[in-house]
C-alpha cells in the first residue's frame, strides 16, 4: 500500500475517514516513518494556526481597548 498524502492524514486526523480507512491508515503509520513525519507536521501547523489566531484575538482586544479610550474621552 503507497503512502497517505497530508489531505489524506488530515482527514483521519479528524475522524473524517470511513472506519475501513482509519484501520489501514493505523497500521500504516505504525509502520511508515515518512507518514508519522506527515502527520506530525500537520499537528504542527495546527499549533501555528492557534498561534496566529491568539495573536489576532489580542490585536483585536488592543484595538478594542483603544477605541474606548478614544470613545471616552471624547
Ligand atoms: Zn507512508
Amino acid at each position: 500500500m503507497g503512502c497517505y498524502s497530508k489531505e489524506e492524514l488530515d482527514m483521519f486526523r479528524h475522524g473524517e475517514m470511513s472506519v475501513l480507512s482509519r484501520i489501514c491508515c493505523k497500521a500504516h503509520l505504525k509502520e511508515c516513518e515518512a507518514c508519522q513525519h506527515r502527520l506530525a507536521e500537520l499537528c504542527e501547523d495546527d499549533l501555528l494556526v492557534k498561534e496566529l489566531q491568539q495573536r489576532v484575538s489580542v490585536y483585536e482586544k488592543i484595538n478594542f481597548d483603544n477605541k474606548k479610550i478614544l470613545t471616552s474621552e471624547l
